[in-house]
């Protein structure tokens, strides 16, 4: 088959005390500290087959996002910034849709010619983690498309239960075509329902709400927000191109991200008549401009929902946070607690479209391209159309 692979160059810093278990198995506790000189081309694997619980994937879409342009993010010594557990070279791709093609002897609940999206989170279950019901926090993560090859191949191999249908939304989209590109761009979805739903308490119908940040989780926010009865959704971007789509995805209002975060909470507090905001999401990891915007237009009550990744320390004062019985709220990954079927629902009823913002599509052949349009951060989801 044919694939994107990363490479990359295991050369362990002179000052990183690299153990002999990770000299082995190249897994490194601090990647950045690894790997050097990242690069993709497109190449021939073999064929995967299916273990007992696996299905094949025949793929038909695959998104590109943020953790995927992380790989090419090197320092000056030319190491990767943020190569998490992944282990090179390996294939990318955690936003995946495809069609079953082969199915392992105890695959139980999918045939061939079934449409699925992946759940790109394979835990253990049976951490202790695991078992007290934080699948997103499992100890034994392995994460398709970073630690196991991902879907920018024309076939991936999968757990069965990391796969969920999507044969109905057919009738949605109204062609197999279009399901299977929204299927490549339902985990964002998660992302967001996962934080605002599952991490975050108290969102209620009528709310007022920020966004901060309108890359394909902002936008899967805003349309999480709205259809769930927010009543004033503000989206602050810096990019131009993304204002648009967030206008488009239905926020109330639209403003390029001010890097003083007093001049943005007076935004909030006169859309929303001195009364702040009630959920505000963090989806740009920015969080110098964001948090003290936020903690400064805090409703009562308000859920400061961080998703978006900045290894920033921010000053926060608590103070105002105990004051407003406000919340920070830590957010990440987008499995278990029923979130895949929920979001499947609301996709199906119409309440959610991720195809609104899908802008750019290219061949697997042109991955690089893809990167590249990707890197610009100008627009919204990037995908890679490979077998539909
Ligand atoms: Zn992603
Ligand atoms: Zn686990």
């Amino acid at each position: 088959m044919k694939a994107a692979i990363i490479s990359a160059e295991w050369s362990p810093r002179p000052d990183y005390a690299v153990t002999p278990e990770e000299n082995r198995t190249h897994m490194a506790r601090v990647g950045s500290s690894c790997w050097k000189h990242p690069s993709a081309a497109v190449a021939t694997l073999p064929d995967p087959t299916p273990g007992p619980d696996d299905v094949i994937l025949k793929v038909a879409a695959a998104g590109l996002c943020g953790s995927d342009l992380h790989f090419f993010e090197t320092d000056g010594d030319g190491y990767m910034q943020y190569p998490g557990m992944a282990r090179f070279p390996s294939v990318p791709g955690h936003e995946v849709s495809g069609e079953v093609v082969a199915t392992g002897a105890g695959v139980k609940y999918l045939k061939p010619g079934d449409l699925v999206c992946l759940d790109d989170m394979v835990c253990c279950h049976k951490c202790e983690a695991c078992r007290r019901g934080f699948p997103n926090q499992c100890e034994n993560l392995d994460d398709v498309g970073f630690t196991m090859n991902g879907g920018c191949a024309e076939l991936l191999k999968v757990p069965e239960s990391n796969c969920w249908k999507i044969n109905h939304l057919v009738a949605r989209f109204g062609s197999k075509a279009k399901t299977l590109e929204a299927g490549a761009v339902i985990e964002p979805f998660t992302v967001g329902y996962n934080a605002l739903f599952e991490c975050a308490a108290r969102i209620k119908p009528g709310a007022y709400a920020t966004v901060f940040g309108a890359g394909s989780i902002g936008l899967a926010v805003i349309q999480l927000l709205r259809a769930t009865g927010a009543t004033k959704v503000l989206c602050f971007e810096r990019n131009p191109g993304r204002r648009a789509l967030a206008t488009k995805v239905g926020a109330h209002a639209v403003h390029d991200a001010n890097a003083d975060p007093a001049a943005t909470a007076a935004i909030v507090m006169a859309a929303t008549e001195g009364a702040g905001a009630d959920v505000q999401v963090e989806c740009a990891g920015a969080f110098n401009s964001s948090l003290p915007a936020m903690e400064a237009c805090a409703a009562n009550g308000s859920q400061v929902v961080v998703i978006g990744r900045d290894p920033a320390r921010v000053p926060v004062f608590l103070e105002s946070y105990q004051v407003k019985k406000a919340n920070i709220v830590g957010a990440m990954g987008n499995t278990g607690h029923g979130t895949y079927p929920n979001v499947l629902r609301m996709m199906a009823a119409g309440l959610l479209d991720p195809t609104l913002f899908i802008t750019d599509r290219f061949p697997l052949d042109d991955f690089n391209g893809a990167l590249k349009t990707a890197q610009s951060r100008q627009g919204g989801k990037v995908l890679l159309k490979i077998g539909g």
